[in-house]
């Protein structure tokens, strides 16, 4: 009989750290890994922000998947996934079809701007490294354009950031290292250039206690970040954003939406029951009425057992999901139980730029300023390791040992 093949679909959190896993549970013998991916590197999304805002290089946040698994162990696709036939147990491809005996479906999140019109077509979203990049050359593009032009329009050094979540507030925190650097290349006046972020809900970040959350807001405003809070943004427009009952319109020469994300559309394609862009999954990560099939990471609501409710997407949950998901393919290959997957929550911590942030870590311990920051660090190098190994860690690790 022909070995089992496991296809892992996605290189992200949950899809890389499983096929790592699978690679070390799994011999050659026993099982046969097929990994596919859009590009033959992974990007670490939870460092997408600084990409997005200049504050790091591109190439910081990615690495060669080759770096991570043995391509003699693992097969390497570099194809997109247009949509998984389930019935025939195939894989669509761009390019190509690939059967599967086991699926991990795990190819993470899209920006989902809710139907406001105009959103899709005049604003940037933080998804991946090419729309992240992008965001950082357009601004720099406006900062290098207003100083040669001789009739100045301020509008233009005005960035406008969507959204007070996590990527909103971590995204306008790195914005105001970023700004002050540009204005003094393009001997622009900083007072000129603003960075302004919009949030329907009465308070940015709700995750975090009051204290918190004011101590967020008035570091980034002592920086020079403008909030328009309890403002729902009804339109984007080529000039801005439309906010409000009385139709405000702020204006920018750049809109970032980053108001909240959802499942990729592939899951619908392949004709998944959807509940708010994503499918229910059971205790043990799989769809109901699928044996064979794990729907990990953004793609999936996983419910926390004690409350009922959905742990929120994040790459600590993705990668946790990951490794349990690989243990369980490894059992049922080997004919053994599975274990229902229970998640452990390390804490949370978000950045305000390179040296301050805020943060809930273990026992209910709170963090502010640098030392809030410096975990930041800690926590992205300890996924870079979970992701990567620790040949990746050394390479593209925030902390530098030399
Ligand atoms: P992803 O990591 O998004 O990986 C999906 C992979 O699938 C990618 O490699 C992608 O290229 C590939 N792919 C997508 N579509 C296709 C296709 N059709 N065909 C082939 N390949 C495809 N979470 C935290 O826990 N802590 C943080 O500090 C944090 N910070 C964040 C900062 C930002 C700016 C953002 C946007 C998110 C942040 N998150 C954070 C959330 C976290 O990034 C996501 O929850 C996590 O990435 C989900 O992991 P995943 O494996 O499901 O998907
Ligand atoms: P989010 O859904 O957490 O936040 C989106 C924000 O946009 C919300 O505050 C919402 O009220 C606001 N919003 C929605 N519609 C609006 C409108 N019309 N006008 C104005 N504001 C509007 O999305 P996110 O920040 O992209 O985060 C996505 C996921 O990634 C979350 O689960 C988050 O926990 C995770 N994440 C975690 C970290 C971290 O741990 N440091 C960082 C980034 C993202």
């Amino acid at each position: 009989m022909s070995k089992p093949k496991v296809v892992v679909l996605g290189a992200g959190y949950a899809g890389l750290v499983a096929t790592r896993r699978l690679t070390q549970k799994l011999s050659a013998e026993e099982a046969e890994i097929v990994l596919i991916n859009k590009h033959n590197y992974h990007y670490e999304s939870t460092w997408l922000h600084e990409v997005a805002a200049g504050t790091i290089n591109p190439n910081q946040a990615r690495f060669m998947l080759t770096d991570a698994v043995n391509p003699k162990r693992v097969r390497l696709i570099y194809d997109t996934v247009i949509e998984v036939n389930r019935d025939e147990q195939r894989v669509i491809l761009d390019n190509s079809e690939v059967s599967y005996d086991y699926l991990v479906f795990a190819l993470g999140f899209v920006s989902n701007t809710f139907g406001i019109p105009g959103m899709d077509e005049h604003a940037f979203a933080i998804t991946d490294i090419d729309s992240s990049r992008h965001i950082a050359e357009h601004i720099e593009y406006q900062f290098a354009q207003y100083s040669t032009d001789e009739n100045k329009n301020d509008d233009q050094l005005t960035i406008l950031v969507g959204g007070g979540g996590f990527t909103g507030i971590e995204f306008v925190g790195e914005l105001a290292d970023k700004v002050p650097e540009l204005c003094q290349k393009y001997d622009i006046d900083r007072s000129k250039a603003r960075i302004i972020n919009v949030e329907a809900a009465p308070s940015i970040l709700p995750v975090f206690d009051d204290d918190l959350v004011s101590y967020a807001k008035k570091a980034l405003e002592d920086r020079g970040v403008e909030f328009r809070i309890g403002a729902p943004i009804k339109e984007c427009t080529e000039e801005g954003f439309i906010v409000g009952d009385d139709k405000e319109l702020i204006k920018a020469g750049t809109v970032v939406w980053t108001g909240g994300v959802t499942g990729n559309p592939v899951l619908a394609k392949s004709g998944y029951e959807l509940f708010k862009g994503k499918v229910n999954v059971g205790p043990d990560l799989r769809p109901e009425g699928e044996e064979n099939v794990f729907i990990l990471g953004d793609c999936s609501w996983t419910l926390d057992q004690e409350t009922g409710r959905p742990y929120p997407p994040t790459g600590q949950l993705a990668t946790q999901e990951g490794a349990q998901v690989a243990e369980n393919i490894a059992a049922l290959i080997r004919n053994q139980p599975i274990q229902e997957f229970v998640y452990s929550n390390k804490g949370t911590v978000a950045s305000l730029g390179l040296s301050d942030g805020i943060g809930n870590v273990l026992n209910g311990n709170k963090l502010r300023g640098k030392a809030a920051a410096a975990m930041k660090k800690v926590v992205d190098d300890r996924s870079l390791f979970l992701v990567g190994g620790p040949k990746v860690l050394l390479k593209k690790g925030k902390f530098r040992p030399f």
